[in-house]
């Protein structure tokens, strides 16, 4: 759900006051998901590749960082944002100049595109430009006559990159992008990703950290079951399912905070390494845990619905209800994953007698099965 955010707020990244003020003076709250992505990874210098729907925020998902790592104090362009038309160039400059009007010195970003007067242009970088907003030809006249000195320019941003990179503005961005400095970050938005961008990317964007907002999640390659058993013997059911079962990682799923830390604690007195991660632990702990997850530092991690989008982690093959989900959207954001990474997995749900009623529900409203568990699990399934 893309309006749906995992709960940080702006001030968790660490923002300049002034850019704060900014952000809050244009009425926005809280960050939007590829806001919330975006934001810290773009501030880290690394290339992005952002694809989200349309409407979601992803102008502000890199005006922000932009503007955070913009020196004032300087007097050089530091951030060019390619655009690639002159309607929305003006838009986005607006959008800068407005979240950006509390920086001190003030923040200069001047917008350039075609169809206005180049002397005009010459004339405006005599002073101290920060930021550019431009469409490529133009800004490539302007730094190829040396009017615009982009060497400093570290940070390189795209908007809505599949229209900017067709086919005959490619060169002219990889000329522009020839003048920039060369410790250069690049980061792309768009809604859709087409081959001229892939290509574009595989030649330009070194290793860029990927973030899709856009996938449907779904059901499919998920073999399903239930295990039928009383509330007492749900640690006992656990144990054997690890045990039987070829678990390359795996994420258990309670439906409260403290049976989070009851089962982990349970778990690791059986011997196995285990995390937990939920709602009311502190945004960081939650950060390092996840991130050590993934990069596999345990086998088993025991969450909360807090953890929903997370479980596109390749190396999960097997997810657990241990308590069954109140609805079935939430089990689709447990279960599912996102069908362009369509990889296989296992998902075992434990069934109390409560549960009966909402495991029929699931299987009606998501249109799919979940069958008994065998006593002899097929590998090839997951
Ligand atoms: P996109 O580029 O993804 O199509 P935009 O960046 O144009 O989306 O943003 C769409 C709308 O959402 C704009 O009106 C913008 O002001 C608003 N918006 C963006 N981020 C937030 C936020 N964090 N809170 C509230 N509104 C926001
Ligand atoms: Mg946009």
């Amino acid at each position: 759900d893309v309006t749906q955010t995992k709960g940080r707020e702006f001030e968790d990244f660490f923002l300049k006051r002034e850019l704060l003020m900014g952000i809050f003076e244009k009425g926005f709250e809280k960050p939007s998901p590829v806001q919330e992505e975006a934001i810290p990874i773009i501030l880290q210098n690394r290339n992005v590749l952002a694809r989200a729907k349309n409407g979601t925020g992803k102008t502000a998902a890199y005006i922000i960082p932009c503007l955070e790592k913009t020196d004032t104090s300087k007097n050089h362009i530091q951030v060019l944002i390619l655009i690639p038309t002159r309607e929305l160039a003006l838009q986005t400059s607006a959008i800068v100049k407005e979240i950006g009007k509390h920086m001190e010195p003030p923040l200069q970003c001047m917008v350039t595109t075609g169809g206005t007067s180049l002397k005009d242009d010459i004339m405006r970088l005599y002073n101290t430009v920060h930021m550019i907003v431009a469409t490529p030809g133009r800004i490539l006249d302007l730094a190829s006559k040396k009017v615009a000195d982009l060497s400093k320019c570290r940070t390189i941003i795209m908007d809505e990159a599949d229209k900017l990179l067709s086919p005959e503005f490619q060169p002219v961005l990889e000329q522009i992008i020839g003048l920039c400095d060369p410790n250069h970050q690049i980061c792309l938005f768009s809604a859709t990703f087409p081959v001229t961008v892939k290509t574009f990317c595989q030649k330009f964007v070194e290793q860029p950290y990927s973030i899709n907002l856009m996938d449907e999640l779904t059901l499919r390659g998920i073999t399903q079951f239930y295990a039928y058993v009383e509330e007492r013997q749900k640690v006992h059911c656990l144990n054997t399912l690890f045990s039987k079962l070829e678990i390359n990682q795996s994420i258990i799923f309670c439906n409260s905070v403290n049976r989070v830390e009851l089962l982990a604690k349970k778990i690791t007195e059986l011997g196995y390494s285990c995390y937990y991660i939920h709602a009311k632990m502190q945004q960081s702990n939650r950060n390092r845990v996840f991130h050590e997850f993934r990069n596999g530092a345990t086998r088993h991690l025991v969450t909360s619905d807090l953890f929903t989008r997370g479980i596109d982690i390749q190396s999960v093959n097997v997810v657990i209800n241990f308590d069954f989900p109140k609805n079935s959207e939430t089990y689709l954001h447990r279960i599912g994953r996102s069908g362009r990474f369509g990889h296989l997995g296992l998902s075992v749900n434990l069934i109390t007698a409560n549960d009966k009623d909402s495991i029929r529900r699931v299987e009606k409203e998501l249109g799919t099965e979940i069958r008994p568990i065998p006593a002899n699990i097929d590998r090839s399934l997951y």
